[in-house]
């Protein structure tokens, strides 16, 4: 296996290599995740706790087939669909925090992927629903959240979710994992109408920018977090497959 070659962890309260672990093995997961979080994301800004302890805690080597599971950049999850970097990930994360925190929040997320971004969000305590629309990816996913203890707080549904999943509406928030080319309008009225978030990749099918929708009662405002650049949404409300 090839790992990236990492100098001597940062100290910090997540730049440090866990107690027992040899600070110098770059090949221990825990050591590289150490390093994923100091490096990628608290030096760029990520300054939120919980956040940062759940991107330390979660296996992403477990979530993804790859020499550098924890690099800074996208990576493949199969049926030629990618995970974002660890940052956008962790963006997207902190920008959905609850403001009444994350004790069973109740969420959605479209572009279930590896579930590595499910995990992350049942590993900050969210109740997660979270649908994909490739069956082989889905069973994979539930194979991921099951091995690493997460299954029992994350519902895998095989589908097209750019309709939302009406069921068990409204969220705490909303999470597209795909880019579509505008916000599909039975999503914004899924999520709770107090503060319920919604961020999704708005744009063309090659690149598109970041955008955080807030609902405050039938008012809903709009952030724009940067340019990024994901798979596209594919169904009604997203784009046309081709
Ligand atoms: N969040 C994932 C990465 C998502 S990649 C992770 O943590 O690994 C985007 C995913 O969205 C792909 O798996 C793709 O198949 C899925 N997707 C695209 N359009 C979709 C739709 N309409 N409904 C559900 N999933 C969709």
């Amino acid at each position: 296996m090839r790992w990236p070659r990492f100098s001597r962890p940062r100290d910090g309260a997540f730049g440090r290599a866990p107690e027992g672990a040899d600070a110098q093995d770059p090949r221990d997961p825990a050591v590289a995740r150490a390093r994923m979080v100091a490096d990628q994301l608290r030096a760029r800004g990520i300054d939120d706790d919980d956040v940062l302890a759940a991107f330390e805690r979660v296996e992403r080597h477990r979530f993804v087939t790859d020499d550098d599971p924890y690099g800074d950049h996208a990576l493949p999850v199969g049926s030629g669909q990618t995970i974002s970097q660890p940052y956008v990930v962790a963006v997207m994360t902190d920008a959905v925090r609850p403001d009444d925190g994350w004790h069973d929040a109740r969420m959605l997320e479209i572009g279930t992927g590896s579930g590595y971004q499910a995990a992350i969000l049942a590993e900050l305590g969210a109740r997660v629903v979270s649908i994909e629309r490739h069956e082989e990816l889905a069973t994979a996913a539930r194979q991921h959240l099951a091995d690493t203890g997460y299954a029992d707080r994350v519902e895998v549904i095989v589908g097209d979710g750019s309709a939302g999943w009406p069921a068990e509406a409204p969220y705490r928030a909303i999470l597209v994992t795909a880019g579509g080319p505008s916000i599909p309008e039975p999503l914004l009225d899924q999520l709770e109408p107090d503060g319920g978030r919604l961020v999704m990749p708005v744009g063309e099918r090659e690149h598109q920018a970041l955008t955080l929708v807030e609902r405050r009662g039938d008012e809903r405002s709009h952030r724009d977090l940067g340019p990024v650049v994901f798979v596209p949404l594919i169904g009604e409300h997203g784009h046309s497959a081709r």
